[in-house]
């Protein structure tokens, strides 16, 4: 059996969905093939948080855009399209492909407001984005805006709008090859064997995170070891589909987002818990791997600007393993989405003794750390919604922000372990979202989006350029596909 469209969408994400959608706006008539069956609708895009970086001048611009809100009690500074790329371009290391770049910042309010036009819903993330001081709440870290219900919410929203829109879309069709003729695409394989035509092909298959293989092969060693924090269905297939019809792989191919996640957590994402087994409050703490020694500067940054990386130092740490120790202080700052969660992995004492023996650690290494720790803390005034500059100096690492000496019981630790999000290798695209081939022309017929594109992200990532990424390059793909 055969039948043919105008274009078929392979992988049922925010991506995919975007790049449907411009498609169908086009007036092309539109199948969208997901791998997964319906009940794990929405790739990783379903456990998003549903945080999207966004350029914005400021609170009215923002109000637009998202559901009402105390306007009288809020701050928030314009995000303008040079701090946007001045961040990517920072914690890529200066290596984020300029045109790639420029078209996700320069394009990113428009795509918002797209996205709010076919039916999908913002607010302020209050709850995640800022914090409460003198009775006002600030924002920080160049992310404001996200989707009502995280990723749940999203992909409702999604599906709603394909189905609005007469969007087909199918679960449970797995493509596992591109239909070529002379080097160009016109249709897929299914796993079955079935083969559907299509005067254009969009990938939005995601990277290949899941799998353990190719995770060890591009990685590293030890990361076939990680924990996936989303789908178990992104194994890399539209990149390998893509490869073998000539796509040049692009990007950084031993890079990836990975995070503080939940020790205890299952070897793939969990649909009810998604997000919340990231542990995120480290800027408040400290970080001391299972000899009890601190390795990495927990207040370098924002979260949203150092999250991404810290991931692989975990990995790198004895039996892959970190414990975030907080104070009685600080746990106010902590997200009860996270840290106060049922099933959450976490040790109490009354004495850091007490946590170490809990913990498995020595306990006079451990006390060595936390006393070098306390008393290389400087600075006066703490600041959770700005760079304080409060520093603990003359100890490796230093902590360049939020230092606080740990001294007010109960304590509390949380055992982390590795979690990794998404690949950064992908697909070589040019400003049209058409895959190219490996002396830099158009593979005829075929585009992509979203996590499969390589280039854009290097070492880092500032926090919630994911999902807008799917969205700008998505929109654009599905129209260049139509
Ligand atoms: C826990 C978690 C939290 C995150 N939080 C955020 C956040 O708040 N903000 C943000 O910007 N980013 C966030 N991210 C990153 C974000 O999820 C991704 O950047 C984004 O969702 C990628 O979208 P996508 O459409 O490219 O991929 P996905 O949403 O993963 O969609 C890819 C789809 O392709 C399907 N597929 C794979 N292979 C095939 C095949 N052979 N045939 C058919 N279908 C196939 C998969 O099943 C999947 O449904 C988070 C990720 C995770 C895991």
């Amino acid at each position: 059996m055969s039948e043919s469209w105008d274009v078929v969408v392979v992988g049922g994400g925010n991506a995919g969905f975007c790049a449907a959608q411009s498609a169908r706006e086009q007036g092309a008539r539109v199948l969208l093939l997901e791998k997964a069956p319906r009940e794990w609708a929405g790739g990783n895009s379903y456990f998003t948080a549903g945080a999207m970086r966004t350029v914005h001048n400021g609170l009215e611009d923002v109000a637009d855009l998202v559901e009402p809100f105390d306007t009288r009690r809020t701050d928030l500074d314009p995000y303008r399209a040079a701090d946007f790329l001045g961040d990517l371009r920072r914690v890529t290391g200066d290596r984020c492909d300029p045109a790639l770049a420029d078209i996700l910042v320069g394009q990113s309010r428009s795509a918002m407001s797209w996205l709010k036009g076919l039916g999908l819903r913002f607010e302020l993330m209050f709850h995640r984005q800022a914090y409460e001081v003198g009775g006002r709440f600030r924002f920080w870290g160049g992310l404001a805006v996200g989707t009502v219900g995280g990723g749940k919410g999203m992909i409702a929203d999604h599906l709603a709008a394909a189905g609005r829109r007469g969007i087909t879309v199918r679960f449970g069709a797995h493509v596992t090859d591109l239909l070529t003729t002379q080097g160009e695409v016109h249709g897929v394989v299914l796993s079955g064997g079935e083969r559907i035509e299509a005067t254009s092909v969009v990938l939005t298959s995601g990277g290949f995170e899941a799998n353990a293989a190719m995770r060890a092969a591009y990685l590293g060693p030890g990361w076939d070891l990680a924990l996936v924090r989303g789908t178990p269905y992104n194994t890399g297939d539209g990149i390998r589909m893509a490869i073998a019809a000539g796509a040049q792989p692009y990007g950084h191919y031993s890079g990836c987002h990975s995070v503080a996640w939940d020790a205890g957590a299952r070897t793939t994402g969990d649909r009810e818990l998604t997000n919340q087994l990231t542990r995120g409050g480290y800027p408040f703490g400290i970080v001391v791997n299972a000899d009890g020694e601190r390795f990495v500067d927990e207040g370098a940054d924002f979260r949203n600007y150092t999250y991404a990386k810290y991931g692989a130092e975990i990995l790198a740490q004895p039996g892959s393993r970190a414990v975030q120790v907080f104070d009685a202080k600080v746990a106010p700052l902590l997200r009860p989405e996270e840290y106060a969660a049922p099933g959450v992995t976490k040790v109490e004492s009354d004495t850091l003794d007490g946590l170490a023996k809990e913990l498995g650690i020595d306990e006079a290494r451990f006390r060595r750390t936390v006393e070098d720790f306390n008393g290389a803390v400087t600075g006066e005034r703490f600041n959770p919604t700005v760079k304080d500059g409060k520093r603990a100096e003359g100890i490796t690492p230093v902590k360049s922000n939020w230092a606080q000496p740990l001294d007010t019981p109960p304590f509390t630790a949380f055992p982390v372990t590795c979690g990794i999000t998404f690949t950064f290798g992908g697909l070589r695209i040019d400003d049209r979202c058409a895959v190219l081939d490996t002396a830099g022309r158009r593979v005829p017929g075929l585009f992509a989006a979203g996590e499969l594109v390589g280039g854009l992200f290097y070492f880092n990532y500032p926090g919630g350029s994911g999902l807008t990424a799917g969205a700008v390059f998505g929109r654009r793909a599905g129209r260049a596909a139509a």
